[in-house]
C-alpha cells in the first residue's frame, strides 16, 4: 500500500490512542514499515531513534533476533490456548523465574494482558483479601496525586492526572488521594538525593486516621512516569512499607513502567530494599514484543483465596488471553537476555552519561530541572526559572519539541512541558549522545521565543 493511501485509510477509519485526531490534519501519523535496534523506519526509509522505547515497552531494541526466534519457536508449537484447566511450560517457567527475581516474598503470579488490567486485578485481589479475612470494611484505596495507573475504570480511579481523569469522575470508584512527592517543587526546599521524605507525612496521617476502611495503597515506586517523569527518593518507599505493616494495609506497587531495569535495578523497589504485597508488571516484560502483564502476590495473599470451591473464595477473574504462550515464551527469553548479557551491569556508563547532561541542559534559560534515574531522563521546561513558573499548557511547547526532534530523527514524546527519554536499555552511548543533542537543540529552539 502506498503511503498516501495508507494515511487516507488511517484518517477514514482508525482512532489512535491518547490522541486528538484533529491534530492529524497538521501532523499525520508516521507510517512505520519496519524497525531495527533503536530505529523505527518509515515507508520512505526515514529512520527515527525510538528514544521513548515505544511507550516504555522496548528493552533491547526492535526486531531483536533472540526475541524473534523465541516467538518463531513457540508459534510452531501453540500460539494460544485456554489457561483455565490447562497450563504450559513458558508460563510456568516465567512465573518461577519472576518469583526468584522479584523482591522477596512474592511467590505467586497471576497473568493478565496489559498494565491497566494488571492494576484492576491487583485492586480486586486486595479488596477480596479483606473480604475473606474478616475485615470487610476495608474497601478503599489510597493513591497519590498525579499518579498514573492506567485507563480502565478501576485503574483510572486510583490515578491522579486530571487530564485523563476529570471527565470520568462520576463513574469512578470512591477512594482517597493524598499529595504525592514533588521534588522539583519541593515545599520543604530539600534535595532529592539526601531527602528523608517529610512529604510522606500526608500519607501517614491519612492512613493512621482511616486505616479501618483502607484496603491498600497503590504507588508507582520512585518514578511517577506519566506525571512528567517525577522522581522521588527511596526513603518514601521505606516509610510506606512500615506504614502498611503498622496499619494492616496492602502496599500495591505498580512497576509497569519501572520494572525490568529501567531505573538501573531490576525493580524500583530494589533501590529501597522493600517488598510490596502485590506487584504489577507489564511493558518491558516481553521486551516490547507482545502484550502481557502479571500481578505477583505473596503466599499470604494467595492463601486467603485457597479453599474448597463451595467456600467461594476463588479469584474468579479472567481474560481470554491469560498466559498467552507466545507472550510468555518471549518473556522467558527476555529474562535469559538479562542474565546472559549482563544487561543491568552494562547500564553504568550510560546512566552516567545521562546524569552528566544535567549542567548543560540546566544552563538553558528555560530548563527548570533535569532529572534522571537509571535509564530514565527528563528535562522540565519552564517559562520562568524564578518561581519555576510553567509554560501555559495551551502553548503545547512539548509538542513543538516533539516536532523539532522528529525532523532530526529522534522520537521524544513529551509529557506536557517535560521532555524525556526512556530509551531501550541496549541503546549505545553514541545513540544516547545523539538523543541528548537533539533534545538540547529542540528545547533550545522551542524556548527561544
Ligand atoms: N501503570 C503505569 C505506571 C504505567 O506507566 C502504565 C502505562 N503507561 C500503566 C499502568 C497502564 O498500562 P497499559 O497502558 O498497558 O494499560
Amino acid at each position: 500500500m502506498d503511503t498516501q493511501t495508507l494515511l487516507q485509510l488511517d484518517r477514514d477509519h482508525v482512532w489512535h490512542p491518547c490522541t486528538q485526531q484533529k491534530d492529524h490534519e497538521k501532523l499525520p501519523p508516521i507510517a512505520i514499515e519496519r524497525a531495527e535496534g533503536v530505529y523505527l523506519i518509515d515507508k520512505s526509509g526515514h529512520r527515527y531513534i525510538d528514544a521513548v522505547s515505544s511507550w516504555w515497552v522496548n528493552l533491547f531494541g526492535h526486531n531483536h533476533p533472540r526475541l524473534n526466534n523465541a516467538l518463531k519457536t513457540q508459534i510452531d508449537k501453540v500460539s494460544h490456548h485456554i489457561f483455565a484447566g490447562f497450563t504450559h511450560e513458558p508460563a510456568v517457567e516465567l512465573a518461577s523465574r519472576l518469583c526468584r527475581l522479584a523482591p522477596a516474598g512474592l511467590n505467586r503470579v497471576f497473568f493478565t494482558d496489559n498494565g491497566s488490567s494488571a492494576v484492576e486485578a491487583a485492586l480486586k485481589m486486595s479488596f477480596q483479601y479483606w473480604q475473606q479475612t474478616q475485615r470487610p470494611q476495608k474497601t478503599k484505596f489510597v493513591s497519590l496525586t498525579d499518579a498514573y495507573h492506567g485507563e480502565t475504570v478501576g485503574a483510572l480511579s486510583v490515578s491522579g492526572c486530571s487530564l485523563y481523569k476529570d471527565i470520568y469522575r462520576p463513574i469512578l470508584l470512591e477512594g482517597f488521594q493524598v499529595q504525592g512527592p514533588d521534588c522539583f517543587r519541593c515545599p520543604y526546599g530539600l534535595q532529592r538525593e539526601s531527602c528523608p521524605a517529610p512529604c510522606f507525612e500526608a500519607l501517614g496521617k491519612l492512613v493512621a486516621d482511616q486505616h479501618q476502611e483502607i484496603a491498600g495503597i497503590i504507588v508507582e515506586p520512585l518514578l511517577q512516569a506519566a506525571a512528567g517523569m517525577r522522581i522521588y527518593p527511596p526513603s518514601y518507599l521505606r516509610q510506606l512499607r512500615e506504614l502498611c505493616d503498622r496499619f494492616e494495609v496492602h502496599y500495591i506497587a505498580d512497576e509497569i513502567a519501572t520494572g525490568f531495569g529501567r531505573t538501573g535495578k531490576m525493580f524500583a523497589n530494589d533501590h529501597a530494599g522493600v517488598s510490596p504485597d502485590l506487584l504489577c508488571l507489564s511493558k518491558g516484560i516481553t521486551g516490547g514484543t507482545m502484550p502481557l502483564a502479571v500481578v505477583l502476590a505473596t503466599d499470604r495473599m494467595y492463601d486467603a483465596f485457597y479453599g474448597d470451591y463451595v467456600d467461594l473464595k476463588a479469584f474468579l477473574h479472567s481474560h481470554s488471553y491469560t498466559g498467552n504462550p507466545l507472550a510468555c515464551a518471549v518473556a522467558v527469553e527476555v529474562l535469559h537476555i538479562f542474565e546472559q548479557e549482563n544487561i543491568l551491569d552494562s547500564l553504568a556508563p550510560k546512566t552516567a552519561l545521562l546524569a552528566d547532561s544535567q549542567s548543560r541542559f540546566e544552563a538553558l534559560p528555560h530548563v527548570g530541572e533535569v532529572r534522571q534515574l537509571g535509564m530514565v531522563w527528563a528535562a522540565e521546561m519552564v517559562q520562568k526559572k524564578a518561581g519555576k513558573i510553567p509554560y501555559p499548557w495551551q502553548e503545547r511547547r512539548g509538542l513543538e519539541v516533539y516536532k523539532c526532534a522528529l525532523e532530526r530523527g529522534v522520537v521524544l514524546r513529551p509529557l506536557g512541558n517535560v521532555i524525556y527519554c526512556m530509551p531501550p536499555l541496549t541503546t549505545t552511548e553514541n545513540e544516547l549522545r545523539e538523543i541528548l543533542d537533539v533534545a538540547y537543540e529542540a528545547i533550545a529552539e522551542v524556548t527561544r521565543s
